[in-house]
């Protein structure tokens, strides 16, 4: 039986997890879970799955919940209680599936607690992945992709030496606007942006990939996690989101994961690793209904987001920090309808230009760049 926390159960793959852990309860106990704001599903939770330490965002929200609690379920909040999450002394694994930089100082406290952890959450990478990747190795600490591009590598990798790597090439979606050009983006609308084609995702993440920013921050996770220079990592668009990700070795040889597109099979995968559980009830890929699978050069000039992040990435140091917080900002801005879509790219863009790269940052300055980015674009758009 493998102890589970998660971070982040109120959202698209912390619900998904949640799958993965209902279809084997023989396998998996969920014993500790955070949530956000949504206080309604967690009670829903608490009494499905019975964990024994439970953490919000706010305060307010922790003390109604705490009202109505089982006894023996401890009911925490705010960054503390994030961390007691992450460090459960019981969990085996953490899955670490919230949104956004505020996974980061949780994940570190778990890499010193020696936890293995799954992670979904890419921002932390983007963000400070030296400190991370650093601190991982440190204490021998495991971090199993869940995202499924980096999965489709880890897979590709099994048995294979990391220095017999030509390239990785990660596919990409292209998103709900792939097919428009960017004049056609002028002035489309939240609802647009968060039609994808291929998969249901969180808010945000599902306007990365439309702005193919996801695809960007993607780009430096797989440098972290991989431990590959930019240079060795291509992005290929790939509409059907049935190869979730290619490695190429130095003999031409070519190694692919392939898979509908179902982000359960990336989170199972972490948390039964290096084992593989079945999915009887789940839907196999049919290539021959598929019929054709498409593939496209990325066009840098029409989806600059991806080109920005190359670039933060290859500055390295505090670049990456800064390219993170103005898209989570600008992105929460966009999605409350005070900036237009193509604004998210102008923001970044100045936000970068403004900033004098810091080499080797550490936490400290990272939270602070990280608050003054976002800082710096509230006060623009007023
Ligand atoms: P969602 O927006 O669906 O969920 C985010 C989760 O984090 C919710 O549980 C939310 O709580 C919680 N949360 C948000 N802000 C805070 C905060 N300040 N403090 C505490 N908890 C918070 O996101 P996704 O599930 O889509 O994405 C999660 C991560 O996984 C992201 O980093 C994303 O890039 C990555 N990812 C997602 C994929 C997907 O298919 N969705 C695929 C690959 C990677 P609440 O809702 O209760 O407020
Ligand atoms: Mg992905």
């Amino acid at each position: 039986m493998k102890k589970i926390s998660l971070m982040g159960a109120t959202g698209s793959i912390g619900t998904q997890t949640l799958d993965v852990i209902r279809e084997h309860p023989h396998d998996f106990k969920l014993i500790a879970l955070s949530v956000g704001r949504n206080i309604n599903e967690a009670r829903k939770m608490i009494a499905e799955f019975t964990p024994s330490l439970v953490s919000v965002q706010r305060k307010e929200d922790a003390e109604t919940l705490k009202s109505d609690m089982p006894a023996g379920v401890k009911v925490m909040y705010g960054e503390e209680g994030l961390i007691e999450v992450a460090c459960h002394q019981d969990a085996d694994i953490l899955v670490n599936a919230v949104l956004g930089s505020v996974g980061l100082n949780p994940t570190l406290q778990a890499i010193e607690s020696g936890k293995t952890i799954a992670i979904a959450n890419k921002e932390t990478l983007v963000t400070a992945g030296h400190i991370v990747m650093e601190a991982a190795r440190r204490k021998g600490v495991s971090l199993l992709p869940v995202d499924s591009e980096h999965s489709a590598i880890f897979q590709a990798l099994q048995g294979e030496q990391d220095k017999n790597i030509e390239k990785l090439i990660i596919t990409a979606s292209g998103g709900s606007f792939r097919d428009r050009t960017r004049e056609e983006l002028v002035g489309v609308t939240v609802k647009e942006a968060l039609n994808h084609p291929n998969w249901s995702m969180g808010a945000k993440i599902t306007i990365d990939s439309a702005s193919m920013m996801n695809k960007g921050l993607e780009v430096i996770e797989a440098h972290w996690l991989f431990n590959i220079p930019y240079d060795k990592i291509d992005v290929l668009q790939h509409r059907e989101s049935i190869i979730h990700s290619m490695i190429q070795f130095h003999d031409t040889s070519v190694m692919a994961q392939l898979g509908t597109p179902d982000m359960r099979v990336p989170i199972q995968y972490a948390l039964t690793y290096p084992d593989r559980f079945e999915r009887p009830r789940a839907k196999r890929l049919d290539l021959a209904e598929i019929g054709l699978l498409h593939f496209e050069k990325m066009d840098m000039d029409r989806f600059r987001c991806l080109r920005f992040a190359y670039e933060a990435g290859r500055m390295g140091g505090s670049m990456t920090t800064v390219l993170n917080a103005a898209n989570e900002a600008a992105v929460a801005l966009f999605l409350e309808d005070k900036i237009s879509f193509l604004a998210i790219e102008d923001m970044i863009e100045r936000a970068l230009n403004e900033h004098e790269v810091i080499q080797n940052p550490d936490l400290d300055t990272i939270r602070e760049i990280d608050e003054r980015t976002r800082l710096a674009i509230s006060q623009w758009v007023g």
